[in-house]
């Protein structure tokens, strides 16, 4: 990993960015602690927490957090026995399992080569189960087809032995394109298809989905019915939020955790303290389409 990561920010907007991140946890905490005597006895609420990529050290780069703090987080939940599975979150959704409130799972997009390198070893040193997102058609992808990405994607060795160390597999669509811009023969492709490769395989059942992208753009009620006509029965977005029973199992919110930020901010995270943070997401997203800003 080097400095000239092409997802690093510039120092400016990363500036701005983490005191805003900073300013929702610290005013959303004490807010939660205010009202926390009215909301007890409310049912329990979990997060899946989103990762994507892990490095040496932390640069400039939201979607890379580094596995010093990723092992620092992982200790953390695994100390506080916080840590569920996927399996665990579907029982939870369907009513044949109680789960703590505050649980969380650990969710990571995209499937590139530091989720082999970098987070597996931590997963498996803290036994916390996670779920790795992968968009088959990158699997063992010629360098050509990932020319513009920060990092080489798995090889279907990595990912078996990903999978045998504990980690489900799940898909992140064929060829990683926003679903909510696709004629609906193309969603079915996408969803089906990189459904098929996986469990051809890598021979177990692919039953979990998350959106690429995730914003509320990118998937629809359509793209919806299209996955659960297809074989999946649970998709995680990228709104931000949390997950109570009875949640709709094909738009579940995550809770993307970001590189450059001190443990306190990860614990907020935890307590609900970046809940919020989707009211910002939601500014910004409208700013941008008021603007012309695409993605
Ligand atoms: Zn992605």
């Amino acid at each position: 990993m080097n400095s000239r990561d092409p997802s690093e920010l510039d120092r400016g907007r990363w500036a701005l960015k983490k005191a805003a991140r900073g300013a929702v946890a610290v005013t959303t905490s004490a807010a939660l602690s205010l009202r926390r005597s009215e909301i007890d006895g409310r049912s329990p609420e979990i997060r899946a927490f989103t990762y994507h990529r892990f490095g040496d050290s932390e640069l400039r780069a939201p979607f890379l957090v580094s596995a010093e703090r990723f092992a620092q987080q992982m200790r953390w939940l695994a100390d506080h026995e916080l840590a569920v599975s996927l399996k665990d979150v579907q029982e939870f959704l369907g009513g044949q399992r109680e789960l703590r409130d505050g649980c969380v799972l650990v969710t990571i997009d995209d499937g590139f080569e530091s989720v082999f390198t970098h987070a597996l070893p931590v997963l498996q040193r803290y036994g916390i189960p996670a779920v790795a997102y992968v968009s088959a058609g990158f699997v063992d992808a010629p360098s050509t087809l990932a020319r513009e990405r920060p990092e080489r994607y798995m090889t279907w060795d990595e990912l078996s032995m990903l999978q045998a160390a504990g980690v489900a597999i799940g898909s992140h669509a064929h060829t990683h394109r926003s679903l909510g811009r696709l004629m609906p023969s193309e969603v079915r492709d996408e969803a089906a298809r990189s459904r098929e490769v996986l469990e051809a395989r890598l021979g177990r059942p692919v039953t979990s989905f998350a959106y690429p992208f995730g914003t509320p753009s990118h998937y629809t009620d359509e793209t919806g019915g299209i996955l659960t006509e297809v074989g999946y029965d649970m998709a995680f977005v990228s709104t931000h939020g949390c997950i109570g029973r009875g949640h709709d199992p094909m738009r579940l919110p995550r809770i993307k955790v970001e590189g450059g930020e001190p443990m306190w901010m990860f614990r907020r995270c935890c307590s609900g303290a970046m809940d919020t943070w989707a009211v910002m997401d939601h500014l910004v997203s409208r700013w941008r389409s008021l603007r012309g800003i695409a993605g």
